[in-house]
C-alpha cells in the first residue's frame, strides 16, 4: 500500500493472561499481541502494544499523539485506569483518533465518557454459541466477512444495551438462549469515529478467528482519522468577514 501507514496502538488490561492459566493457554503473550499480529499482516498498519501496568497506563500523551487508531480491551480493572488517561484518550478521539472498543470495554472509562451513558448490558457466561449478523452488507467494516460469523463459544451479551442510538449499526448478534445484541456499532464523536465490537471473551480463542480478524482490520481502516484537530477546546472569538 502506498502512502503513510495507519499507526495502531492495541491496548490491553493484560492481567487475566498473567493470572489465569486458561487464558494464558489461549493468549500466552496477551490478547493484544494476538490482535497486533493479525493487524501486522496487513501492510496498511504500523502496530504497537500498550497495557495497563505501564507508566501512565501505557498511554502517555506522546503515544496517543502518535496513534491513529486505538484498540481497547479491558475487563476487571476499569477503575485502575486513571481519569487523566481516560480524558487523554477521549480528547484524542474528539480530535480525530479512531477508537475500537472490544468486548468488556463497554463499561470502560473512555467509552462511557465519550458516549455519555453507562454502557451496561445483560450477560451470561455459559459457553454457548453466537451468530453475528452483518446487518449492512454495504458497510466497509463487513467487506470480505460474509453474511454472518458463527462462533462456537462466546460470552452472551444482550439487550438492553445502554448506549446512545448508534450512528451506524453494523452487526446484530443472536445467542443460543434467544437473546439479541447490537454487537457492532459506530459512533461519531467530534472529529473521531468509535467502533464497538462484542466478541473477545478472554477464555475463548475468538481473536484467532479469521472472520473476526477481518472485521478488526476493516474497522481499523474505517475509523482511521480523516482530519486531526490539535486543540479540541479551542473556542476563539473571530472578527466578522463582512465589516
Ligand atoms: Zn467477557
Amino acid at each position: 500500500m502506498e502512502g503513510k501507514k495507519i499507526r495502531v496502538t492495541v491496548w490491553n488490561e493484560f492481567r487475566h493472561e498473567k493470572e489465569m492459566e486458561a487464558v494464558k493457554a489461549i493468549y500466552p503473550q496477551g490478547l493484544h499481541q494476538c490482535i497486533g499480529e493479525a493487524l501486522g499482516k496487513d501492510a496498511a498498519f504500523e502496530v504497537r502494544l500498550a497495557s495497563l501496568d505501564e507508566p501512565e497506563n501505557g498511554l502517555p500523551q506522546e503515544v496517543l499523539d502518535n496513534t491513529d487508531v486505538l484498540f481497547w480491551w479491558g475487563h476487571a480493572h476499569h477503575q485502575e485506569v486513571a481519569d487523566e488517561t481516560a480524558k487523554r484518550v477521549a480528547d484524542r478521539v474528539l480530535g480525530g483518533m479512531g477508537l475500537i472498543v472490544l468486548h468488556s470495554g463497554h463499561i470502560s472509562k473512555p467509552f462511557q465518557r465519550l458516549l455519555g451513558t453507562t454502557g451496561q448490558l445483560r450477560w451470561r457466561e455459559d459457553g454457548t454459541s453466537t451468530r453475528i449478523w452483518a446487518v449492512n452488507p454495504a458497510h466497509p467494516i463487513v467487506q470480505g466477512v460474509g453474511p454472518y460469523i458463527d462462533l462456537a463459544q462466546e460470552e452472551m451479551y444482550s439487550e438492553p444495551f445502554l448506549i446512545p442510538e448508534p450512528d451506524e449499526l453494523v452487526f446484530i448478534s443472536w445467542y443460543k438462549g434467544g437473546e439479541v445484541f447490537r454487537s457492532g456499532c459506530v459512533f461519531r464523536r467530534g472529529a473521531g469515529k468509535i467502533f464497538y465490537f462484542q466478541p473477545g471473551h478472554e477464555t475463548y480463542p475468538n481473536y484467532k478467528n479469521e472472520q473476526i480478524q477481518r472485521v478488526l482490520i476493516n474497522a481499523a481502516k474505517y475509523v482511521a482519522p480523516t482530519v486531526q484537530i490539535q486543540d479540541v477546546y479551542g473556542c476563539p472569538c473571530v472578527p466578522s468577514l463582512e465589516y
